[in-house]
């Protein structure tokens, strides 16, 4: 694929880059192309013909999927966690890509990652591949630790959303990479799990790294007015738009990081525009009553 082009910026008169993985792949929202690549070459190698994999009704991941399983001739089948909802605009549109809805309710979602559950939902498709939710695993750490290639050298300080954690380890798996990399947590609770995860994902790698947990707005898919305000700002000052689930919290964190002084002055920094553009609709679909007119 074609390297994505960086766009540079400033905030509060510090010079810091944003590396536009939303420009390059539009439809397949970003880092969801990299954490796909390898799993769809798995698939095709080994003959697989059905994909299944889990996620919310509004989910960027499953978004993707449908894309990518559409190209690929191959058959996708979504375990997704609620009710159907046939106003919902990424139902829709996964639908249109061919793509199979299940719906669980929570209680069985909880078991998503249990081998015994997932044969049983699995069973009735015959040989299909199997994706946990988010798409993170060993496969897609290979491909995000392509996102930096050929940037690997040109920055101290590296700023990305952290969901399941699989985009973070792949950036810090990067091959050649000294820089130091911060995730931006974009869910609430999950401090105690997310670091042994990612650490489990990296193996061996000795690069400076950490989540921070103070910028996810109260959790996944929360939000306030200043965060609100501030997607509107950045959207008409870089003409860049960032997506309210994931890439306004990061960028929002990084500002806040850099106004209280909280990164050296001198490193090069670059964030990862990491897609998720499609959450928009869903967004507007679920809060419509609400007033985020100005993020439109
Ligand atoms: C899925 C997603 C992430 C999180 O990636 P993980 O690998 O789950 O941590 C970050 N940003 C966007 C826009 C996403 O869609």
């Amino acid at each position: 694929m074609a390297q994505a082009p960086v766009t540079s910026i400033f905030m509060h008169g510090r010079p810091v880059d944003i590396l536009r993985l939303e420009l390059a792949q539009p439809a397949l929202q970003g880092n969801k192309y990299y954490k796909l690549k390898y799993n769809l070459e798995h698939m095709r190698a080994a003959g697989y013909h059905a994909l299944m994999t889990f996620g919310g009704v509004f989910s960027n991941h499953i978004h993707a999927t449908a894309i990518a399983c559409k190209n690929a001739g191959i058959q996708g089948i979504a375990v997704l966690r609620g009710e159907d909802d046939p106003g919902n605009p990424t139902l829709q549109f996964i639908r249109a890509q061919g793509m199979e809805t299940l719906f669980i309710n929570r209680e069985k979602y909880r078991l998503r990652n249990m081998t015994s559950f997932v044969e049983e939902l699995s069973s009735t498709y015959g040989n299909v591949y199997v994706l946990p939710e988010g798409g993170t695993n060993a496969l897609a750490v290979k491909g995000c630790s392509e996102i930096l290639e050929g940037r690997v050298q040109d920055y101290d300080h590296i700023f990305c959303a952290v969901g399941t954690g699989g985009t973070i380890s792949g950036i810090i798996s990067t091959p050649g990479l000294k820089a130091e990399v911060t995730g931006i947590a974009v869910l609430k609770g999950e401090k105690d799990t997310l670091t042994p995860y990612v650490n489990s994902l990296i193996g061996d790698v000795h690069i400076p790294w950490r989540i921070n947990f103070d910028h996810h707005f109260g959790g996944y898919a929360k939000f306030n007015p200043a965060l609100m305000d501030y997607i509107e700002k950045f959207t008409s000052t870089h003409q860049i738009k960032p997506d309210p689930v994931y890439t306004a919290k990061v960028f929002y964190a990084v500002d806040d990081m850099i106004s209280k002084n909280k990164i050296p002055e001198g490193q090069r920094i670059l964030c990862i525009h990491t897609g998720g553009l499609q959450g928009w609709d869903g967004w507007h679909y679920r809060f419509k009553k609400q007033d985020t007119s100005a993020a439109s």
